[in-house]
């Protein structure tokens, strides 16, 4: 039987999870969160219930459908507090080329079946900041990495101070604790992400007094307006963005387009946001800033997908950062597949056909097999919709003319604008490993996450660099403690610690 390892249980790895147990493979489905639903179907803590868990939601009895049918599936093994912290070429297998890739099936290959994975995935399982994780390590015949994205927040003056947060951040307390980020609240950036925002704040009690889209009206309307046919299939989302627009009205919220906050004050936290006009390139346009005042500001402009385990794994990355899936959904690794916002930006409904795609791929069907049809075109009309979300609220360069010398560009490490690019100028190195080791640019505690594509950017301009190396690139995935990495020799590893190798 095939055995079938998902990463990340989102929605797209709760569909691949469940696609590949309809095919008949054994299942392992795990996710760092204690929780399975991954971003959008977030839950209220445990000491904490209410009865109407799904408020704030859209698709709340799929996802308990879904569920459920896992859980209560004996073939499918569902583990929580799960964190894949590294993935490595398999060793017990001559055949695995230098770079993880497969060079052939191996001791494992079956005639005619398709490739398998040569990649042994580390897991630790328990909560992180307990003493007591234990380490698993798996080797599955096929692996279906779903982990998603987290937000891009591009710097601007002030944005590190208190009530500055992400948008994501704002809305996964809303959605998580049912807390709103302060009172009176700004939300800016890029992207239909800000409307669920702003509905979940003003549902929890906040007043948005603005939402500010980067994007003016001609590249929307140049984004989202040609071929609407070709929005049909995704008519559902129609209903959800009345719903938005109805928001808007009801709590009085102003939706402004071609602005954006470009700058917060205050001494010991936010008191006040500056908003200025912008052109179509981002550049703020002289003359029309003005002063709001507010207590907290979420930003977002975008998301960036969560890149590491995919890199590790040795898998084929595009120019604009996502990786590179077939039409099953197959990366360039044999046996690998990728599903969801790490394959592009299109929203729940492409995570939840994507990883539907990838679940029955990787447990040996065929995108051409008819039980999957209704996917494959679902996942032709989502890719549409991540073409037309970049096309009408890709980030801009004229973002840059924010910056002035001493704003913050790497939090984690108090890297200045004015530093970083006179530090890049006097070492006129052209590779990003020497620019980050010179600037200290993400080398901090998030190691990139937030600043990184941010400093490759002011670094590197569009061309990259030489030494070809990304931000993204994590060969730990996530914090270990050396007593977890030193295995049985750590002093307060207590009896019944596994280290399940499946050979
Ligand atoms: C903070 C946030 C809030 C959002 N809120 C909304 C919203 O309200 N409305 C909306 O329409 N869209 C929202 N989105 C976008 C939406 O979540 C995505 O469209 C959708 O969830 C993508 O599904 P996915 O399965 O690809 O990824 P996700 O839902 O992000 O799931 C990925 C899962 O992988 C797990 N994971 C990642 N790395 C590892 C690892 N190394 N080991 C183990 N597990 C790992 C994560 O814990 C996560 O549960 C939000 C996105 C973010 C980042």
């Amino acid at each position: 039987m095939t055995e079938v390892l998902v990463v990340g249980a989102g929605p797209a790895g709760l569909a691949a999870a469940l696609a590949a147990r309809a095919r008949g493979a054994a299942v392992t489905l795990l996710d760092a969160a204690d929780e399975l639903g991954g971003q959008y179907w977030r839950h209220l803590p445990p000491q904490r219930p209410a009865a109407r868990e799904r408020a704030l939601h859209h698709g709340w009895a799929r996802f308990e459908r879904m569920r459920r049918e896992l859980e209560a599936d004996p073939g499918c093994e569902v583990l929580t507090s799960a964190q894949v912290w590294a993935i490595e070429p398999a060793d017990d297998d001559g055949r695995v080329g230098a770079d993880g890739r497969l060079i052939d099936g191996g001791d494992r290959a079956v005639a005619g079946a398709a490739a398998r994975a040569a990649l042994v995935v580390h897991v630790l399982v328990g909560p992180v900041d307990g003493a007591d994780r234990v380490a698993r390590s798996i080797r599955p015949d096929a692996l279906v990495l779903a982990t998603g994205a987290h937000d891009r927040t591009l710097p601007f003056p002030g944005w590190d101070l208190p009530g500055v947060f992400t948008a994501g951040a704002a809305q996964a307390l809303a959605k998580g604790e049912r807390v709103a980020v302060g009172e009176r609240v700004v939300v800016a950036g890029a992207g239909p992400f800000l409307l669920p925002v702003a509905a979940s704040l003003a549902a929890t009690g906040a007043r948005v007094v603005g939402v500010h889209e980067a994007n003016r009206p001609g590249r929307l309307a140049a984004g989202w307006l040609p071929r609407p046919w070709a929005l049909i299939g995704a008519v559902g989302k129609a209903g959800e963005l009345a719903g938005y627009a109805w928001n808007h009205v009801r709590h009085r919220i102003p939706y402004r387009t071609g602005s954006a906050v470009v700058a917060a004050h205050g001494t010991d936290r936010v008191e006040a946001v500056t908003i200025a006009s912008l052109d179509r390139d981002w550049r703020p346009i002289a003359g029309t800033e003005r002063r709001v005042e507010a207590d907290a500001v979420c930003v977002s402009h975008g998301f960036t997908p969560r890149l590491e385990l995919p890199i590790a794994a040795g898998c084929a990355i595009t120019s604009d950062r996502f990786v590179v899936v077939d039409a099953g959904q197959g990366t360039s690794v044999a046996g690998v597949y990728a599903a969801g916002e790490i394959t592009g930006i299109g929203g729940v409904d492409a995570a939840l056909a994507e990883g539907a795609v990838a679940g029955h791929v990787a447990a040996g069907g065929s995108p051409t097999d008819a039980e999957i049809s209704r996917e494959m075109r679902a996942r032709r009309t989502t890719t549409d919709f991540a073409g037309r979300i970049e096309a009408s609220h890709g980030i801009r360069s004229g973002w840059t003319a924010w910056l002035d010398d001493d704003t913050l560009v790497c939090r984690c490490e108090e890297v200045p604008y004015g530093r970083l690019r006179a530090t890049g100028d006097a070492t006129c190195s052209t590779g990003l490993r020497s620019l980050k080791l010179t600037t200290r640019a993400g080398l901090g505690i998030c190691q990139g996450r937030i600043c990184g594509r941010t400093v490759e950017h002011l670094l590197g301009g569009d061309g990259g660099f030489a030494d070809g190396v990304s931000t993204d690139r994590r060969p730990i995935a996530a914090p270990v403690r050396l007593a977890e990495l030193a295995g049985a020799s750590a002093p307060n590893r207590p009896e019944g610690h596994l280290r399940k190798e499946t050979p």
